[in-house]
């Protein structure tokens, strides 16, 4: 027989019902895939399971000892029932046999093992359900002998002795299902190792040195069979490092891939428009504005196209840096386009774009400054004769700047010289769109892209691996504090009231507030917001990291669906303005207004003219009222930590101080209100995006666990093991740099490739 490898598949292996089994209930059909499945954890030998911490309804492997056994003959029909009861010391869990007296002669009193099944309640105690069981050798003491391998159900795994897949002090249980037992998969391991010869090792030596890691052999049986904790822990970075690397190898093959077509040179040209800008701006640019805008410059004179990500909070500043970089770029003959998620973001952004220009944005009109350009705007719902006029401005280069949504992406566009491409709240773009837009351009175009919810370090590496990040830490001089407070709905009628005389007295100060709600009303609902306002899906997912951090599993969102309908934009106006808000201007803004109505409200609101704006979370992004103090949002619980962050950050943007209320109906002590307890907590949007990461599984942020296939992210870890992905990265930049193809490391290429699969490349897609 030919030796077996990672690519041998398993029915030669472990025999075609066990392989059956193997590939119906956990998916593997090959000598590496089932490698892969790692233990959930491992239970220590001798060490008793907490059966008082069992939650009904998992599927669970626990170890116990037997406390009792009976059998109990039944009267009304023929046969007996076994009840045996085993127990931690403290908590007892019940298990039934029925016909099956034999068992109580195996389950004898004192008896240890290992037993599974799904746990359910009857009559207040905790059984499990359909048991299958694995008991130690009576001699537990030298813990070496395999008794017996039994199951409830299932009798394909009937006991055959020899087996030592419980020989060591640690115990790994696999994640498991009802019809497979984590000791089946165990054997099926064993079989597999003792079978397999040494696997040779894709990382070269230099790098395994220098990084103290064992070999991938070792690791592959270390994670399965650890001898002891520290070999178990050598084995899991090993394995995590790995999966380090092949997030970063296969970007740095991307951007090494994007570098390959030179871009053109925009470098900065004296006493051009970007310098008569810096002469004439109203504040001085903050440190952290100076030092990006410098780095932007220097990319932007190189001839690999720039990759950027610039981070900031909001208010931070980043549409003046934005400005800058698009200024150098026209300075050099070049257009510039800015990619914005919603109309309204792009109408503001021409807008203020615009006003920052002054003279300066006037080309071929009254009272233009010299070498002046002019800012088109283009959205999809422009009528045809401003449309055209965009559209001309665009394709014969009068237009320096061209904002727009995802308009812009259409084939209709054409730019004169597109040599910038800024995309703003990125999370609400994918990298096709990114792609489709950088295709107008004759050479690749510089680009840079901006968000404003703060990421993760692990998650910049991983997700934005491909760009380099810049970030603005520190916010403008002049900003004002922000409070925020939780308001119980049903706790606390009162404080509701007095909520609404707090923006009363805002609006009797001349300032103005945001009340924000998840619907719109009756028969507009998100999906139709979606098709209006951005490609991304429904608005109240776009959440964090965009796209790929949609968690449907999120049992918030679960409990926010049972309860009543959510607070909606229309009803929410009616009622404020003839109840607690009458008498003060109260006007609605969500998505499924007509373009120009939405660019009237924003308009009339920013000049003052609205006190109070009720609205969806077209506001999240961007919209800039330094005027506006208030922020109050219904039903707050049905929002990500992220996107009430963002809402929040469109207050306290001038001199007065900002205030944000969470409304809320979710009790006191819920996982929501928790939420909410945090956000109120702080400001830092490092910490919040932090925490946001933490309520997520990897699988949600790197957008897999909803495909129900398996990710290729197992063991790494973006909370804890930012130190190992930064390792790794470096490594992976260094091989790639100089071995694009890595055809010198055949092994960790096919690794790579084999690591990179289909729904890995979707999630880079996605990213
Ligand atoms: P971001 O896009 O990062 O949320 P913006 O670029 O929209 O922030 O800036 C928010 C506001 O702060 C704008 O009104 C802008 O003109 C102003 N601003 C930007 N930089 C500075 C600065 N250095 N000093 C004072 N105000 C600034
Ligand atoms: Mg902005």
């Amino acid at each position: 027989m030919r030796p077996i490898d990672l690519d041998t598949a398993l029915r030669e292996v472990v025999g075609g019902r066990t392989a059956a089994a193997l590939d119906k209930q956990i998916g593997v059909v090959t000598v590496g895939e089932l490698l892969h499945h790692y233990p959930r954890r491992y239970a220590e030998r001798g060490e008793l399971t907490d059966l008082g911490r069992l939650v009904v309804g998992e599927h669970v492997t626990v170890q116990a000892t037997v406390e009792k056994a009976t059998t109990i003959r039944m009267r009304s029909r023929r046969g007996a029932i076994t009840e045996v009861v085993v127990s931690d010391g403290h908590h007892r869990v019940g298990l039934t046999f029925f016909n099956q007296q034999w068992r109580a002669g195996e389950l004898r009193p004192g008896r240890s093992g290992l037993f599974a099944g799904k746990v359910t309640e009857f009559r207040g105690a905790r059984k499990l359900n359909n048991p299958e069981y694995l008991l130690f050798a009576d001699d537990a003491a030298d813990g070496h002998h395999l008794d017996s391998i039994d199951g409830g159900g299932d009798s394909s795994d009937s006991g055959e002795a020899a087996a030592d897949e419980f020989a060591a002090t640690l115990i790994a249980v696999y994640p498991a299902t009802a019809k497979l037992a984590s000791w089946s998969i165990a054997r099926a391991i064993r079989l597999v190792l003792d079978q397999l010869p040494p696997i040779s090792e894709p990382l070269p030596e230099a790098i395994r040195a220098r990084h103290e890691l064992v070999g991938l052999d070792d690791a592959l049986r270390g994670i399965h069979r650890p001898a002891d904790h520290a070999q178990r822990a050598a084995a899991r970075r090993r394995l995590a490092w790995d999966e380090a690397l092949g997030v970063q190898l296969t970007l740095a093959q991307r951007r090494a891939a994007a570098a390959v077509n030179p871009a053109a040179s925009r470098p900065h040209r004296p006493g051009g428009l970007a310098d008569a800008f810096d002469a004439r701006l109203p504040f001085a640019l903050t440190a952290g504005q100076q030092e990006v805008g410098s780095e932007i410059a220097a990319d932007l004179e190189r001839t690999r196209p720039m990759q950027r990500l610039l981070q900031g909070e909001v208010g931070s500043g980043k549409t003046v840096v934005a400005l800058r970089a698009m200024l150098q770029v026209i300075d050099s003959g070049a257009q510039a386009a800015l990619l914005a998620p919603t109309e309204v973001l792009a109408a503001q952004h021409a807008r203020s774009i615009e006003a920052l220009l002054g003279d300066l944005a006037l080309a071929g009109r009254f009272g233009a400054a010299e070498s002046a350009t002019r800012v088109a705007l283009l959205t999809g719902s422009l009528p045809a004769t401003a449309r055209r006029e965009a559209l001309l401005d665009a394709a014969g280069g009068a237009a320096g700047i061209v904002v727009g949504t995802h308009a812009l992406i259409q084939k209709t566009v054409d730019f004169a010289d597109l040599g910038l491409v800024v995309v703003d709240e990125q999370h609400r773009f994918g990298v096709e769109q990114r792609d489709a837009l950088r295709a107008k351009a004759a050479v690749p175009p510089h680009l840079l892209v901006m968000t404003a919810t703060p990421i993760p370090r692990t998650v910049a590496m991983t997700v934005f691996g491909d760009l380099d990040v810049s970030t603005l830490a520190e916010l403008p001089r002049g900003r004002s504090p922000i409070s925020t407070a939780v308001v119980p709905t049903g706790e606390r009628p009162a404080w509701v009231t007095r909520a609404w005389e707090r923006v009363r007295e805002e609006a009797a100060a001349g300032r103005q507030a945001y009340v924000v709600c998840p619907r719109i009303g009756d028969g507009l609902d998100e999906e139709g917001l979606a098709t209006i306002e951005g490609p991304a899906g429904k608005e109240d997912e776009q959440d964090g990291y965009g796209a790929v951090l949609v968690d449907v599993d999120d049992p918030a969102d679960a409990a926010a669906d049972e309860m009543a309908p959510a607070a909606a934009v229309l009803t929410t106006a009616a009622d404020l303005a003839a109840g607690p808000l009458a008498g003060l201007r109260v006007e609605v803004l969500h998505g499924q207004q007509p373009a120009d109505t939405k660019d009237d409200v924003m308009r009339r609101f920013s000049a003052g003219e609205i006190d109070v704006l009720v609205a969806t979370t077209v506001v999240e992004v961007g919209v800039d009222v330094a005027n506006a103090t208030v922020m109050v949002i219904k039903d707050a619980e049905r929002y990500g930590v992220s996107q009430l962050h963002q809402l929040r950050g469109r207050v306290g943007r001038g001199a007065a101080p900002g205030l944000c209320l969470l409304m809320t109906g979710a009790p006191t002590g819920s996982p929501a209100r928790e939420r909410l307890d945090a956000v109120a907590a702080t400001t830092d949007g490092f910490a919040l995006a932090t925490l946001d990461l933490e309520q997520r599984r990897e699988g949600d942020v790197l957008g897999t666990s909803q495909s129900g296939r398996r990710s290729s992210l197992k063991l790494l870890s973006l909370r804890r093991d930012d130190d190992l992905i930064a390792e790794a990265r470096a490594v992976a930049l260094h091989l790639v740099e100089a071995d694009p193809l890595l055809t010198g490391h055949p092994l960790l290429a096919a690794q790579v490739a084999r690591a990179v699969d289909e729904e890995r490349s979707q999630f880079l897609d996605k990213a």
